[in-house]
């Protein structure tokens, strides 16, 4: 038996024999060819890249059907690879030239692109490079009539074990034969992260050398919660997370009781449980776990994951979309956070040395008012007669709320100049994520309708702690007292200023955090679709005066520990044992 630590990214038990696939490099020799095999070799060249692109288009088409065009969208990256006129051009170039053999010209040209990707030491980039690396091994496949291989040529019920999985592999896993992943690359912000959550499939990633570790046919363990990935176990380990998986699942269907039931304390405190959304094809999870409405649609998947601009009216129709799959809830839709872990080429987003402090978010949309305009029209067409409400991210001063918010009076005016039909009022928040907005919420609070606290951001420029960075992860802690200050300051500056607000981070869906949140005074939580009804749960199952009491203790702590301690103390006290096993 072997135990294995990685990143844990996507929740639940999967226990299956493992399928590996090892994509073994091909290797391309030089090799040089007559003059008069040239016009050969350039056809050769042209029918294989014709034939890859088909190929994307046919699984982008699939996608589109399960997972919604947005996911589809990231196949487009490729696509758009394989059609960029620099590739296409040198490698004609070089066969022409050089007289370099279709494979050989084609390698060449590739390799340099990879190798500049990869080494820019970015994690970003380095996703790029593997997007690049699965194009050059799909066109030099077909080149030389080899498949390109078939992630689902698998039987029933296996654990995908493989290095890096591109959008399109892992698109193909919805409602495929793999019951869990374990892989050695991505970021628990990468595609892989974000659609096996929508798929509910477990998965950990992070194991370097997995291809190594793992045999087909071993027995996997992958327990997406922990991170841990068990190979072979022995009997006893096996029963036991046998019998984990079987009380998670009962623990599941025991939690989904709670999905249609309002979220109100035992003394008549009502609050609200939204849900957070990626993709648009995830509103169906959104629906099915009973969420009061969307609390933020990240949008920035509609700009990184394609190679154009998403355009006002392909925007107005997916926001219409979802606002009336949720009505008569509320969608509130967060205007484009790129930068930062986000990276979209599109925009020309530069290479920068500290991307989360850089061109992020709002201050992207400002230096570019058109494409925030874009954004803005979109939504304001969107929200006409439908319940929709929007959001800015990585506000860190009041300038910035009132430009943004100049902006979307400027589109709003122009719609009806234009006489095109748009929302006349639209609720406008912020999302508090930086600390100084958190500091100067009260200064903030007249100028917009709600706050939504961020605290995956909050958390990394409070204490100066990388959230993606894995050899300091323990010293991001979401319960430093220092956090929690900020936190309880930028609730009681909403309600000074007549506003409401919620919370959208991680901690929204920590069920330690769930008394003293209410006890600070939150109004809204907006967690992860399926964390909605364990939340709803708990706080059906806590009074709001117990609650107020519980988060004036806990602001009296100097250190995580202590609060960790005491909260943990708290729910044993006051919660069913049933939200104890989580
Ligand atoms: C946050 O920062 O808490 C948040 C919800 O935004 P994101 O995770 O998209 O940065
Ligand atoms: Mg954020």
């Amino acid at each position: 038996m072997e135990i294995i630590e990685g990143i844990g990214v996507s929740p639940g038990i999967a226990i299956a024999p493992a399928h590996k696939i090892e994509r073994g490099e091909i290797t391309i020799e030089p090799e040089n060819i007559a003059s008069e095999e040239v016009q050969e070799e350039i056809r050769r060249f042209r029918e294989a890249l014709q034939k890859s692109k088909d190929q994307l288009v046919r699984v982008q088409a699939a996608i589109a059907k399960t997972m919604g065009d947005e996911s589809a969208a990231i196949i487009e990256a490729q696509i758009m690879l394989m059609s960029d006129v620099s590739v296409v051009d040198e490698t004609i170039a070089g066969i022409k030239n050089k007289r370099l053999s279709a494979e050989s010209a084609l390698d060449i040209v590739l390799r340099k692109a990879i190798d500049a990707l990869e080494s820019a030491d970015d994690a970003t980039m380095a996703e790029r490079a593997h997007d690049l690396i699965d194009v050059r091994r799909r066109i030099l496949s077909n080149l030389m009539g080899m498949a390109h291989h078939v992630i689902q040529d698998v039987p029933e019920n296996r654990i995908l074990i493989i290095q890096h999985l591109a959008p399109s592999e892992t698109a193909q896993l919805f409602h495929g034969k793999y019951v869990g992943l374990a892989l050695e690359m991505g970021g628990a912000t990468g595609h892989v992260a974000i659609m096996t959550r929508t798929m509910e499939l477990p998965c950990v990633l992070g194991i370097s050398n997995v291809t190594g570790l793992i045999e087909s046919g071993d027995t996997v363990i992958v327990d997406g919660h922990d991170g841990t990935v068990i190979v072979n176990p022995t009997k006893t380990v096996l029963k036991k997370y046998k019998d984990r998986k079987k009380a998670q699942e009962k623990h599941k269907a025991w939690l989904i009781r709670f999905k249609d039931k309002l979220a109100v304390t035992t003394d008549g405190h009502k609050l609200s449980v939204g849900a957070n959304l990626e993709l648009p094809g995830e509103i169906e999870t959104v629906v099915k776990y009973g969420s009061d409405g969307v609390g933020l649609f990240r949008t920035e998947l509609l700009y990184t994951r394609s190679t154009k601009l998403p355009g006002e009216d392909e925007q107005t129709a997916v926001y219409k979309e979802l606002a009336d799959t949720i009505h008569p809830n509320s969608l509130v839709i967060r205007t484009f956070d790129i930068g930062g872990d986000k990276f979209a080429e599109i925009l020309g987003t530069p290479f920068e040395p500290n991307p989360f402090l850089g061109w992020r978010a709002i201050r992207i949309g400002l230096s570019r008012p058109r494409v925030l305009k874009t954004q803005l029209r979109a939504i304001l067409r969107a929200a006409y007669k439908r319940n929709i409400k929007i959001m800015f991210p990585m506000i860190s001063n009041r300038d910035e709320v009132a430009q943004a918010i100049a902006l979307l009076e400027e589109s709003r005016d122009e719609l009806e100049k234009e006489g095109i039909r748009c929302a006349k009022k639209i609720d406008v928040g912020i999302m508090v994520e930086v600390p100084s907005a958190a500091i100067l919420s009260r200064e903030i609070a007249p100028l917009v309708d709600f706050f939504s606290i961020g605290t995956n951001d909050l958390i990394q420029y409070t204490l100066a702690v990388d959230r993606g960075n894995q050899r300091i992860k323990d010293l991001y802690q979401s319960y430093n007292p220092a956090v929690l200050k900020l936190v309880k300051y930028t609730i009681d500056a909403a309600h000074f200023g007549g506003i409401w607000c919620g919370l959208c981070g991680e901690m929204a869906a920590d069920p330690r955090a769930t008394a003293m949140l209410i006890g600070m005074g939150l109004d809204e939580f907006s967690v992860n679709p399926p964390a909605v009804p364990m939340i709803k749960g708990i706080i059906r199952s806590i009074s709001a005066k117990d609650a107020r009491r519980i988060a004036e203790e806990t602001l009296r702590f100097s250190t995580q520990d202590e609060v960790i301690e005491f909260l943990e103390e708290k729910n044993r006290e006051l919660l069913p044992p049933e939200f104890l096993e989580i």
